[in-house]
């Protein structure tokens, strides 16, 4: 008996448009936006696809709750600000952040500072700026009141809650168990009555469990948990909540086998929740921050065909980019067994004559791949390599230093 082996395949890429055999964005190719880059290799980031996320989000998760852009996932100014316009707040991550965000139509109080072992310098910046500050430890806030005072300011805290429970199936787990973000859930009420007491402002609640999820009943495991604690903690304090940052951690398909999250049961049962929990919340501003979810769909990362060789049996593509560029494409920002990102050929869409070959990049390490034998049309040399869901963690997660080649252009069009 002859067992068929099924072939396991990328999602369908379904934001970039073909003409011919060409990959276009707004019906350049990417030949001609090779030419406004001024080179190869480099990322350019299609806005309609951003639009596209944002207006798929608001079509199923309820008006109750807004959304914010988590900016580390690509901090492109001119993405930024874009996105900025359609969306209700920013979240950054440094002091770096902070002048790309402020640069935007965003109100200071719609900006939230997270991230752990946050500096004197940035606890500074943020209060002088009248941003949200995220409270990750005792330090922080010990620091954070002392600055307020010394500024003459009431700093604007929220605290960041290191849930006593996991966000299932994640891509990257932050919360439940020890953990370096967030206060323990056991002694936030009290942090929140030292707050409340304090020249400071309590704003709210930052619950953040996980990222890179594509599992709908994980995403909603962490909701129902997440209102949960939330109305234990408000109880416990005796403070209600102005704010309460949700977390995000909606994901977008990256290898074979997976496929577009449904974002359609989350936001029934958000609206459940939302239903359940109204007296708690009536007047608490509800948010989800999302970075990749809104972003890494509408990036491609384009190089050329330098060289391709036969080395016993197996063809190497190699090209002018790689992970000093895209280290998330090469498997080693984060995945245990390197995987395939959707790669194509963009001057050879639809071509039938196809070829297994490794596509690599031009660093002295065997890490330094941008597709591991992979069935793709027949390529030359000077032949264009597209990577697909490239628009988040790319250019600013790589090590551009590395072996000192060329930096890579970014191009938002
Ligand atoms: C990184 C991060 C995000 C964004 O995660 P994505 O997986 O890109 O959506 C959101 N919130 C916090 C606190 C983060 O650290």
């Amino acid at each position: 008996m002859t067992q068929e082996k099924k072939k396991i395949d990328h999602a369908p890429m379904v934001y970039f448009n073909v003409q011919g055999s060409d990959l276009v964005i707004d019906n350049r190719t990417m030949s001609q936006i090779a030419c406004i880059a001024g080179q190869t290799p480099f990322y350019v980031y299609d806005r309609r696809v951003i639009l596209d996320k944002i207006r798929l989000f608001r079509a199923h998760i309820p008006k109750r709750i807004h959304l914010h852009y988590a900016m580390k996932a690509n901090p492109h100014p001119a993405l930024v600000s874009f996105v900025a316009e359609h969306v209700e707040g920013l979240d950054i991550a440094s002091q770096g952040e902070l002048p790309v965000a402020l640069a935007t139509k965003t109100h200071p109080e719609d900006i939230s500072f997270a991230g752990p072992g946050k500096t004197e310098r940035e606890i500074k910046a943020a209060i002088a700026a009248g941003i949200i500050l995220n409270i990750e430890s005792l330090t922080e806030l010990d620091r954070a009141l002392r600055i307020g005072t010394e500024l003459g300011l009431s700093p604007q805290l929220a605290v960041r809650v290191n849930p006593d429970f996991e966000l299932k199936s994640s891509g990257m787990k932050m919360g439940g168990g020890p953990k370096q973000f967030g206060i323990d859930a056991e002694i936030v009420p009290q942090v929140i009555k030292q707050i409340a007491a304090s020249n400071a402002t309590f704003v709210g609640l930052h619950i953040f469990s996980g990222s890179q999820n594509l599992k709908p009943e994980a995403i909603i495991d962490a909701h129902n948990k997440t209102f949960a604690l939330a109305e234990r903690l408000v109880k416990e304090s005796g403070c209600s909540l102005q704010k309460l940052n949700i977390g995000g951690g909606f994901g977008i398909p990256y290898f074979p086998g997976e496929s577009h999250l449904d974002l359609q049961p989350i936001g029934e049962n958000l609206e459940r929740l939302i239903q359940q929990y109204d007296a708690v919340f009536s007047k608490t501003e509800l948010i989800i921050e999302l970075g990749r979810y809104l972003v890494g769909e509408c990036g491609l990362y384009v190089s050329s065909i330098v060289d391709k060789k036969v080395s016993r049996d197996h063809t190497f593509l190699i090209t002018d980019g790689g992970l000093h560029h895209h280290l998330s494409n090469s498997g080693n920002f984060g995945q245990v067994i390197r995987k395939n990102y959707p790669v194509v050929i963009a001057n050879r869409m639809g071509a039938t004559t196809t070829e297994n070959v490794s596509v690599v990049g031009p660093l002295c390490t065997p890490l330094d791949i941008l597709a591991d034998k992979m069935t793709l049309p027949v390529a030359e040399i000077g032949d264009l390599i597209a990577v697909y869901q490239s628009g988040a963690y790319g250019k600013s997660a790589s090590p551009a230093r590395f072996l000192s080649h060329p930096d890579v252009v970014e191009l938002f069009l």
